[in-house]
Formats: structure tokens, sequence, C-alpha cells
């Protein structure tokens, strides 16, 4: 039977829904919405960061039609659009149940960077990654939320490296038009514009909505023809510049987040400030209600009441100071609005007040002001009382700083091949196993696969036997090396014919495949394996048992010391013994991670312990059989449990540092050797690793469904959003 075509009514209404979707996030973590996109244009798909907007702009309403007239398509659309609608309009997700009062008074986070997707790269790392995957499981939950984030034109930059092996930074403009965007317009229609005073300046600011799911995330932009050349290029950069754009960046956030909100309308319960650089908000907060008449203290105490403080990282570098000059430069027009002495203002940033030689921290103002505070990990909680004990002149078990352990957006992470195994799993007739899940979650499988349950059955060889788990193993080590080894050739210019056959035959897809990809910030040790040399050069080398390494990562454009590391780790990769079982990924981004932690047997972490306040690439690995191996550190002291990955060393830490460099590194080679390397390449006689595959089922239980952002935001909810 041949269907009729397409009213050119139907084929605008599909056209206008595709746009629609294409401008909501929805589809960062749905595979069927994203396939639509590839065949629209593959190559645009693969070459514009996977950008649906971008898919759109460059595919012609023609064309665009002539797609929609294919028979199987329109039904594809309809089918994806059906469900997006029903996203949207869904009454019976958990917030409905548990957190109605937020829906009309939201939860406000504020957050400098936000890791949504690679086509919007807005986020230096993990504390953005976290910020996105936050408002993504509010999203899941219909929580009342909004995010309040900074809309960076050139974004965080681009890697590549040098013929020295030195990385160098480059910046891709991002035009809002080509990206999920949407221009925050006032009831007329023209642009929304807010004020906010910096320096001796009014600084007008527009901002952009990113629709992520249910939830809003605004992003504030300097960038306007009214505001002098150095404020329009204040929000470039994420991180950009010294510390004078720093705290003006950080003014902005605080401050202009406030306002923004006021002025849309949204009364939030909470404002929640993810690190300190959102604690300017605080000073919004006590003028407001120092405008409606309360004095310093009355308004300090209800301020108090509205906040949240997460801090993230043990680091000093990591909490922002600045000095009483450059916060008297910086914000001499707004503490004017204030009627309060600018010392006080300065000592609300002190741990002792009056001491006129301590710079004014960021940390400090959030901890002062909010009504509950936590670290992102149990370990992190108590190091972080530790470190701000004598802010409060208590017993360190009393200091008001708790936890609350990071997570990930697992459908957001889990790769597309990986979803599609899992589905075909979940529909399979001849599965009992799989007919009980379909009795209990009908056929939205999604909620089945976020469901602990599903993930308890991997233990069970009747849900998924050991060769289906183990071809999985297979086809993704293979789609990374793949992966791999195209980058690697668009990596290395002016190639001869003799480097493209090597290039196409670089890394083996049956060797255990170690992978290590993070910021290169110092204390994550990247090259601390590497201690080892000869030792590694033996392993790598072992016919019967190979090992390879793939490494990826971005230092901060500042840090030498970091970039000095992937120098080390490129000079080897190129010019050792290990060429060939050592490659180094360049340009580092969420595209990379997912590839990364899907197609690795192994995921090494080993940074100085206490200092990895939580980690979450790991998280990412265990949903596609990738163990954790890492030091007692962050999250994984919490999911380690003996069978479901591997640690180096022991729950404590010597003070000395270079005494712990030394002893981490041999610990992690005799696990490597003694365990690791032994157990993957215990094969049986149909080739099967028994023992490693336990192990994956292990890690899969007992670990993906506790390290997600929905477990997190629920415990946010119900330990701080929902209390007062
Ligand atoms: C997950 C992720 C991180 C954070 O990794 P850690 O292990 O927490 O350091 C950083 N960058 C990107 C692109 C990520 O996807």
């Amino acid at each position: 039977m041949t269907k009729k075509p397409l009213t050119g009514a139907e084929l605008n209404q599909l056209a206008a829904g595709l746009n629609q979707m294409s401008r909501n996030l929805w589809w960062c973590w749905n595979q069927e919405a994203q396939d639509l996109f590839y065949k629209l244009s593959p190559r645009g798909w693969q070459n514009m960061f996977h950008n649906p907007v971008a898919v759109l702009r460059e595919v012609s309403e023609y064309e665009l039609r002539v797609h929609l007239q294919e028979p199987g398509f329109a039904d594809n659309v309809r089918t994806v659009l059906n469900e997006f609608d029903a996203y949207l309009k869904d009454a019976g997700t958990w917030a409905h149940k548990h957190a109605p009062q937020l829906h009309k008074n939201p939860v406000a986070y504020f957050s400098a960077e936000f890791g949504f997707h690679e086509s919007l790269p807005i986020s230096a790392g993990g504390l953005g990654i976290l910020a996105g995957d936050h408002a993504k499981s509010a999203s899941d939950l219909g929580l009342g939320f909004v995010g309040v984030g900074l809309f960076y034109r050139e974004g965080y930059f681009q890697q590549s490296i040098d013929s020295n092996n030195w990385q160098t930074e480059f910046y891709n403009p991002v035009h809002p038009e080509n990206v999920p965007l949407e221009p925050v317009l006032k009831a007329d229609g023209t642009r929304l514009v807010c004020t906010v005073e910096i320096g001796m300046n009014a600084v007008d600011f527009q901002v952009w909505r990113v629709n992520v799911g249910r939830v809003p995330v605004y992003l504030l932009d300097t960038n306007l023809p009214q505001n002098e050349q150095h404020f329009r290029d204040l929000t470039t950069r994420v991180y950009g510049g010294d510390s004078t754009t720093r705290i003006m960046q950080e003014i902005l956030l605080g401050v202009g987040g406030v306002r923004l909100l006021r002025t849309l309308g949204i009364e939030p319960s909470t404002f929640h400030m993810n690190e300190g650089h959102a604690a300017f908000l605080t000073l919004e907060l006590i003028r407001e209600k120092m405008a409606a008449g309360k004095n310093f203290t009355e308004a300090q105490a209800l301020t108090k009441k509205e906040c949240l403080f997460t801090t993230h990282t043990p680091v000093e570098a990591g909490h922002d100071r600045f000095s009483a000059d450059l916060m008297n430069y910086a914000m001499q027009r707004y503490l004017s609005l204030l009627p309060v002495k600018f010392d006080e203002i300065v000592a609300l940033g002190r741990v002792e007040a009056g001491n006129a030689q301590e710079l004014f921290c960021m940390t400090v103002l959030a901890l002062k002001l909010s009504r509950a505070a936590n670290g992102v990990s149990e370990l992190h909680g108590q190091i972080s009382r530790e470190m701000w004990q004598h802010l409060y002149n208590v017993p360190v078990e009393k200091v008001p700083i708790g936890h609350i352990t990071n997570g990930i957006h697992l459908m957001g992470w889990m790769k597309g091949s990986v979803r599609q195994f899992w589905r075909k799993k979940l529909s399979d007739n001849s599965n009992g196993e799989a007919k009980l899940f379909r009795e209990k979650f009908g056929n939205d499988w999604a909620a089945a696969i976020n469901h602990a349950d599903f993930w308890e059955k991997m233990t069970n060889p009747e849900f998924v036997s050991d060769e289906e788990l183990w071809a999985l193993r297979y086809k993704l080590r293979r789609e990374l090396i793949e992966f791999a080894r195209r980058k690697l050739l668009l990596q290395n210019q002016r190639l001869t014919q003799g480097d493209y056959i090597r290039f196409d035959h670089l890394l083996n897809p049956d060797a255990l495949t170690i992978g290590f990809a993070r910021r290169f910030a110092t204390y994550k040790r990247a090259p601390l394996i590497f201690q080892q040399f000869e030792n590694i050069v033996k392993l790598c080398h072992d016919k019967q048992r190979p090992v390879q390494f793939i490494f990826a990562g971005k230092a901060h454009p500042r840090d030498n010391d970091g970039k000095r590391f992937i120098q080390q780790i490129i000079h080897l990769s190129k010019h050792s013994e290990l060429a060939g079982n050592l490659v180094f990924l360049e340009n580092y981004d969420i595209h990379v991670a997912r590839q990364m932690v899907a197609g690795c047997d192994i995921w090494l972490n080993n940074p100085r312990r206490p200092l990895e306040a939580s980690g979450t690439s790991g998280m990412k690995a265990s949903c596609h059989g990738c163990l954790g191996f890492s030091i007692m550190d962050g999250w994984w002291r919490e999911g380690y449990d003996g069978t479901n990955g591997f640690s180096i060393g022991v729950d404590s830490h010597s003070s000395d540092v270079e005494e712990q460099d030394r002893v981490d590194s041999a610990n992690l080679y005799q696990t490597l050797t003694e365990q690791v390397v032994p157990m993957f390449f215990s094969r049986d006689s149909q080739g099967i690793p028994r023992e490693w595959l336990k192990r994956i089922r292990r890690s899969m239980a007992t670990l993906v469904p506790q390290f997600t952002t929905d477990r997190m935001v629920k415990e946010y909810a119900n330990k701080f959003y929902l209390t007062k």
C-alpha cells in the first residue's frame, strides 16, 4: 500500500516541530531524536559537533521537505515529536509528587559554567559538566528549577598541539543562532536588557535561554553595542583574563543573575551557589532587603535562609580571593547602593573580620551567608570541615558542612550503541527477565534503564550472557579505536602515504585498553604511570597480553606545569618504545569523553589524595562495562567494594607529597600487573574472560544506579531544597 503524500500543512507542522525540538537539549539524551538529524546530514552532523540547530540551518527547506516525504522518515519524526511533547507535558514526575511547592518557587542554580553538549563549549571541565547534568536530571525529575550562568561567546578554548608538543589554544566564536539558544525577549518582542553596576559603570546585559528539557537555563551576555568595549568583552571566554576580569564576571553572574530573575518575575525559594563564583548574589539579596527597610544584621539573617552553597575542591587555587583594592575598584558603584561601610562588606569574605592582610574570599562569603553547605563526596565533606574549621571555631565534626556525592546524567552519557544494546535486550521476547521488565515498565524503556532493578539484573547471566557482554565490549573497543585512528589522522597534517597506513593500524583491538582523560591539573598526575617506564614498556610489548593507553585532556592556558605533562606524554607517544601503544587525542571535550569511557577497558584515575573532591569521569565508564582503577579518593572510596573494579593503594595518604607519588606509582604498577592484566587475559576455551566479566557485572549493578544525578538531585531536594 502506498501512503498518501503529506499535505503542505503536515509538512510545515513536522518541520516546525523539528525546529522547535532542535532548540531544546532534550535531544542530548534521546538517541532517536539525534538519529533524525544525523540522517538529514551525516557529514554536517559529524563536522558541526552533532548540533541539530546547525544541521537544520544547513539543510534547505526543499531538502527537508524531500526527506519528510520519504516513507518511514516522517513516521520517525512524528514518533520522536510525540515523545518530546509527552515529556514536556508529563504531570506525573517525581517532583509532582514530592516537591510540588518548588513549581511556584523554584530552585535558582547559579554556576559560572554549564557543560551540556559539545556544540555549546561553555564549560572548562568537571564542574561545568556536573552543573549540566544537574539541570538535565532536574528536568527529568520535573523539579522547579532555573539555571543561571554566563554566555561565553568564544567559550572554552580548543586545543591543538604544536611541533614542540606544546599545547596551543584557539577559540571558535559561538554564534548564538547556530546553537540551541533562544534570545530572551520582553512582552513586546524586543530584547530584554538588564543592568548591573561594574566599576564606575552601569553595564547592560542581554540574556539567552537554553531549554534543557523542562527547565530553563539563562545565560547572561554583556556583548551589547552600548557597552564600552572592555565590558562587551567581559563574557568572551570561560575564566579568561586576569583577576579583574574574574571579579567582574562574578559580579555579573551573582548580582546580574538575581536582577534577571526578579525581572522575569521568578521568585526562587532557594539560591543554590554551585562553587563560590556566584557568591556575590548574597550581596544583592542583602541590598534588596535593606532597600525594603531591614537593617544589615536582619538582611544577612534573611539572606542566609535563602541560600545554599556547594564547595567543589580542596585545592587552594580553586577558591577565588580578591584584594580590598580590587573589590573597591570593581564594586565601587555597586557598593554605593548598599548602606553599609566598605569594611563591613569586605569582612563578610574574611575569616578574621578585622584582619586587613586577609584577602576577600568568595568561599568564605558563600559559607557565611548560606543556611547549608556541602562538599561533593564523603571524604571531601570531611576535608572541607577541616579546611574551614577556623571559620567556625567549633570542633571539626561540628563544622556545618555536609556532603552529597556527585553523579552523572546516565541517559546523557550512555553511548548510542549501548542504549541500543539494552533496548534490544529489553524487547527480546525470548528473554524471561526482559519480559518481567516490560510488565513493570511497559514500553518506557528509559525508565527501566534508569531503575536500580535493571542494573541489579546484570549479575544474572540469564538476562545477559557472558558471550553477549564480551561481544559488546569488543564492539565498543573497536568503535573507540576507529574513532582514535580517524582523530589521529586529522591531528597529524602533511602525512605521507606510509603514515596513513601506519595510523590505520595504530592501536590493537585485542589489547587491554587503559584510558585517562580529564583536565591536566597537576594534582591529577597524568604522567604518574610512566614513572615505571621500563616496566610499562614491557607490559605493552607482551605479545600474548598486550596493553595500550589512550590519553586526552586540556591544561588551563596559564598552567605551564600541566602543559609540560601533556608534552611529556605526547613525546612518549611519538618517540619512545611506547609509540604505537600510547596515543594522545587532542581537544578533549564531551564527545571525546563519551567515546573514551565507552571503549576503554580500564578507566585510570590517580589524583593526589585527597585533592579529587569527587571526580565524575569514572562514573561515566561503568554503564559501558569499563572498570574503574583508582586511588581511594573522591567518589571511588564510596563506590569501590573489592569486587567492582580495582583500587590503587589504601584509604589513607602520606603528608609527604613525593613519598606519596612514589608509593602510589608502585601500588598502581603492582595492581596492574598482579590483578588487572592477568584477569583480563585469563580466558576459557571459548576465549572469554569470565572473572573479568563478573567484575563488569558487579560494577554495573553496584555503581551505575548509585552515582547518577537522578539520585544526587533527589538528595539535594530532600536534604536542602525542601527544608528551611
Ligand atoms: C566528565 C568530564 C570531566 C570531569 O572528569 P573528572 O574525572 O571529574 O576530572 C571533565 N571534562 C569532560 C569533558 C568530562 O566529560
